[in-house]
């Protein structure tokens, strides 16, 4: 059963609740490797299911346009502490509905529509909101986009300082979604001080290693970060923009009322108790071991002769390249899907298929390690993969779904915040 449980919900609409179950029940019996997605605790839970959802609350910390912010306020205030104490920035804006809102308030902060900025492009890693076409950030303004090195996969760091020599970007993104490596950013910082551009580091996918120190932080490098609260960082859907102080005013205004309306005060308020989270000890280890995990996986991986797109990980995550195999991303992670491992199909660089049936799988290991597992489990998981990318060349779905029994076998002794079975 759900934890916390749900028995209002259960008796107002047994419908919706049934769904709510499952999906529960779902998390806990699959292997979950989609490299964005973890568990947070039963304590975000309950403060996102709060009454706070029910506060208006436009504008910031004493500052108001609405009465009653007696406790809201402090429930804000405690965020943005926790968060600058947590990452040592100067300020932090906990407001940004998610992750692409967040990185939109950066481009109203900072440019005019038509202006140049520059980010990786998508297929070689990038967000959409770093300027990709079909995204709004991507026609309201001139995207420059720099690329990984054919060679070795890695962010070609001299394109990215000839491109904005060039193409003098107002604004420079760096991070991605799809980056195995550790992110350069001094090396950013520098090209960007040169060019006089903003760079904002986004830090959405390692937020929660560069909190646990598992990757360098981008503090004193990048003027602007932002984050997702919901990945490696193990908080609510949300995110926050931290800033120098010379910046702060102008994300603050950018977010409000520059983007959006009220805060999502609920969403804060998980925001708060995640940044508490991970200020303790048991974060920091929690960060290594998903580090760790996924170094095993990656030994693993290339053990069992799949190719890892800069051949291996230095993070969360991983990036196979299935060209060798003769199959594709799609049917592979639909494979695992009824095998019960959760994976998403991802681009490779350079790749020659197209994006809705590339040539990758995206791995990543933020939620298993939740779950408990360790470097011990990861050679088991390269094998489970291995066998489902021969089944799924040979539709073979009875080994799938033996390997799912197997999977569902090996979870039951690892518990999950947010269900358990229920009491017989
Ligand atoms: C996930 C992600 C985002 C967007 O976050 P949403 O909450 O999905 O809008 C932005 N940038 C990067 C690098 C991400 O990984």
């Amino acid at each position: 059963m759900h934890v916390p449980p749900i028995p209002h919900l259960t008796t107002a609409d047994p419908e919706l609740a049934a769904l709510v179950e499952s999906e529960a029940q779902r998390q806990h019996d699959v292997l979950r490797m989609i490299a964005s997605e973890n568990y947070v605790s039963p304590a975000v839970l309950e403060a996102t299911g709060s009454v706070l959802t029910n506060k208006y609350s436009e504008g910031y910390p004493g500052r108001r346009y609405y009465e009653g912010q007696q406790f809201i306020d402090q429930i804000e205030q405690l965020a943005i502490d926790r968060a600058k104490a947590l990452f040592g920035v100067d300020h932090a804006n906990v407001q940004p509905y998610s992750g692409s809102p967040a990185n939109l308030a950066v481009y109203l902060a900072f440019a005019q529509p038509g202006d140049p900025v520059m980010g990786m492009a998508l297929p070689m890693g990038g967000h959409l909101t770093h300027g990709w076409s079909v995204s709004a950030t991507g026609t309201w303004f001139r995207p420059v986009r720099y690329e990984v090195r054919r060679s070795d996969g890695r962010v070609d760091l001299d394109q990215v300082r000839d491109l904005a020599r060039r193409e003098r970007p107002k604004i420079i993104f760096a991070g991605g979604t799809a980056i195995p490596r550790t992110i350069d950013f001094p090396a950013f910082a520098e090209i960007a001080r040169e060019i006089g551009a903003v760079l904002v580091a986004d830090i959405a996918h390692i937020a929660g290693l560069i909190a646990g120190g598992a990757h360098p932080s981008p503090v004193g490098y990048a003027d602007v970060i932002t984050t997702t609260t919901h990945k490696t960082l193990r908080g609510p859907r949300g995110a926050m923009i931290m800033t120098t102080a010379e910046y702060a005013k102008a994300i603050d205004k950018a977010v409000f009322p520059g983007l959006q309306g009220g805060p999502h005060n609920h969403t804060t308020a998980g925001i708060a108790v995640a940044l508490r989270e991970a200020s303790q000890d048991s974060f920091r280890r929690y960060a290594h071991q998903i580090v760790a995990n996924a170094k095993a996986l990656a030994a693993a991986l290339t053990e069992q002769g799949f190719d890892l797109v800069t051949g291996g990980t230095d993070n969360h995550l991983i990036l196979v390249d299935l060209t060798s195999k003769g199959i594709g991303g799609k049917p592979v992670a639909k494979a695992l899907d009824r095998a019960g491992i959760e994976t998403n199909y991802n681009t490779v660089p350079y790749d020659t298929r197209k994006p809705f049936d590339p040539s990758g799988l995206r791995l990543g290991t933020p939620a298993l390690t939740t779950r408990g597992l360790t470097e011990e489990q990861m050679p088991q998981i390269a094998a489970w993969i291995s066998a489902a990318v021969d089944a799924a060349a040979k539709a073979d779905e009875s080994t799938l779904d033996t390997i799912a029994a197997q999977v569902r076998e090996l979870l039951a002794g690892y518990p999950m915040p947010g269900w358990e079975p229920t009491p017989r």
